[in-house]
């Protein structure tokens, strides 16, 4: 059984920098357990005024591009650095396939046996918008626990970008040099959501590849126009297996954030996210509770076979469950 502790006793354990009750909490908030529900986002509330103050930087790229290797280097970078380091993983696919990015902790051994860093696999939230808005949870948790950079995960392949595009300062796209067309497979979208692009695994024989490879990346990013954030998105070639570009991904990340204070940009992105998330969790909480909802679910089994042949209009099935869920007073 999992222990619970009270609001004040999970609150005073993220805001000491207690690692057991940041996981803890960070369990309580991605808990599908309705009674934990009401705890949860009263933590994230009491916290939420000493949330804020870290960098969040999304990392992203196909499987096998090196995500997991390039957070172990440059998280000890960070550390090496004096910086306190979190890392959380948004992986909607991880139920599926069951091998959870970060499941697999040896490759990020030093830094999940460092103290000042804290690394959480992604939570079994069987839908990217439970997930994602967990993700954020845990994000706060861990900023209120002091993190001074949050580090996100995910896995290229698809709408998790956005979701962690949301929620972050910044997105770095770990790409790998193609032979000859660069630019195939990579969605443009993808792409132009980066504020900075990184040819990974530019070492050994790679080298002459990779740097090929950024110039035609340079020439294909010129072609979008600049954001409202007016930056012009870098491509730089990086190697985490000998440490090599690292520093100056680090350099970038803080002179895009040093750009964007002053331009006001990070705190009206910030501003954008919270209501960005608002909207998904009316929508997630939505068809949750209405899914959940026993009359909803009752009417649901009795009346589908009637969608199914024909006999009843879905439409009027559906303004049917609305208004029966609506008009009970099944408490959130
Ligand atoms: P992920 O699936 O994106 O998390 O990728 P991994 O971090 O698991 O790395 C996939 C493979 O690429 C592993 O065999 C790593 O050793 C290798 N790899 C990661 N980074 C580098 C690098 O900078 N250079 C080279 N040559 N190989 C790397």
């Amino acid at each position: 059984m999992r222990k619970r502790f009270t609001l004040q006793e999970y609150k005073e354990g993220v805001l000491s920098g207690d690692r057991t009750k940041l996981s803890q909490a960070i369990t309580l908030a991605e808990s599908s357990l309705e009674s934990d529900f009401a705890l949860a986002s009263d933590l994230v509330q009491e916290v939420l005024s000493y949330t804020g103050k870290s960098i969040r930087i999304g990392i992203t790229g196909v499987p096998g591009v090196g995500k997991s290797t390039f957070i172990e280097t440059f998280g000890q970078l960070l550390l090496d650095s004096g910086k306190s380091v979190a890392v959380l993983a948004v992986d909607p696919s991880s139920q599926k396939s069951k091998g959870s990015i970060l499941g697999d902790k040896t490759r990020m051994e030093k830094l999940a046996g460092d103290k000042r860093a804290f690394i959480r696999p992604s939570p079994t939230g069987s839908t990217l918008g439970g997930v994602s808005s967990k993700t954020r949870e845990a994000m706060l948790l861990c900023e209120a626990a002091g993190f001074d950079v949050i580090l996100v995960e995910t896995v290229g392949v698809g709408q998790s970008e956005t979701a962690v595009k949301s929620m972050v300062d910044f997105f770095l796209l770990l790409m790998l040099a193609g032979a000859g067309d660069e630019l195939q497979g990579i969605k443009k979208g993808i792409m132009e959501m980066a504020d900075g692009v990184v040819i990974h695994k530019a070492d050994g024989d790679n080298q002459t590849s990779a740097k090929k490879a950024k110039s035609s990346y340079e020439n294909a990013l010129h072609l979008f126009p600049l954001g409202e954030n007016n930056w012009s998105t870098p491509v730089m070639t990086a190697s985490s297996l000998n440490g090599v570009g690292l520093m100056e991904i680090w350099e970038m990340i803080l002179d895009f954030e040093s750009k964007m204070l002053r331009s006001g940009f990070w705190e009206s992105n910030r501003a954008e996210q919270r209501l960005n998330w608002l909207d998904e969790n009316l929508q997630f909480l939505l068809s949750k509770f209405f899914l959940e909802h026993q009359q909803v679910q009752k009417m649901l089994t009795q009346n589908r076979s009637r969608v199914e042949n024909g006999e009843l209009s879905p439409l009027a099935l559906a303004r049917d469950l609305i208004s029966t869920f609506f008009h009970s007073n099944q408490k959130l």
